[in-house]
């Protein structure tokens, strides 16, 4: 049984420690300070958050960002897409081997990690599955593109993240992912460059190591 001076030391060093700040990633704030802090945003760039235009603004920032922006952040909106998209079809064995399937001008909408800004346009997907591999259909593979690009995101992980994700869990012979991106951080700030559009590609398995297959893939998916 510590003493009553003990107990006392105890008590305020919990105290203490409950109020250090948990690290970024596990203290979530409350809806009260996340709307402050649009309430904040509006103040510092000149306008007035109280009057009634902007009222509601800042439930519905959050409302966009939870509901859909953001979604990708959700733990239960994640696993459901997992889900939904790994308890699809296995290749019935019919299929005829190192045969491409291509998908192209799957529509995206993310936002920019460094200006927070919108950025959108396609994803081009082409894999060779594997016998008795998983085959992704096109609503299955929306569902991946949805997944990866419902946050803060630079472009080129968003291509890294989608090739990866079919790699890992279709275990494909080999995966390329091309997107195109419109960035209104570039198109409406800075260099205001309207018609520049961002191409990355990710190439995993045989689309990096047979440049045959890669070139096929290459033509499937170039910009008619
Ligand atoms: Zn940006």
């Amino acid at each position: 049984m510590p003493t009553r001076y003990k107990r006392k030391v105890i008590l305020q060093t919990l105290q203490k420690l409950n109020k250090l700040p948990l690290p970024y990633e596990l203290r979530k704030p409350s809806r009260a300070e996340a709307e402050e802090a649009v309430r904040t945003l509006i103040r510092f760039i000149g306008d007035d958050p109280t009057r009634e235009g902007l009222l509601s603004t800042p439930s519905r920032v959050l409302k966009a960002w939870e509901k859909d922006w953001g979604l990708g952040y959700d733990d239960t909106y994640r696993l459901t897409q997992t889900t939904s998209i790994l308890g699809g079809q296995f290749a019935d064995g019919r299929q005829t081997l190192s045969q491409l399937i291509a998908v192209q001008g799957i529509k995206y909408n993310s936002h920019c990690e460094h200006h927070m800004s919108p950025f959108h346009g396609t994803v081009d997907i082409g894999y060779i599955p594997r016998k008795g591999g998983r085959i992704l259909g096109l609503s299955k593979l929306v569902r991946v593109v949805d997944m990866f690009s419902k946050r803060l995101q630079v472009q080129e992980r968003l291509t890294d993240q989608v090739a990866d994700f079919i790699n890992v869990h279709c275990k494909p012979l080999g995966v390329g992912v091309l997107i195109r991106g419109y960035h209104t951080c570039m198109t409406t700030r800075g260099v205001k460059q309207h018609e520049v559009v961002a191409v990355t590609s990710a190439l995993r398995g045989e689309m990096l190591t047979k440049p045959e297959v890669r070139a096929e893939f290459l033509q499937l998916v170039r910009k008619k």
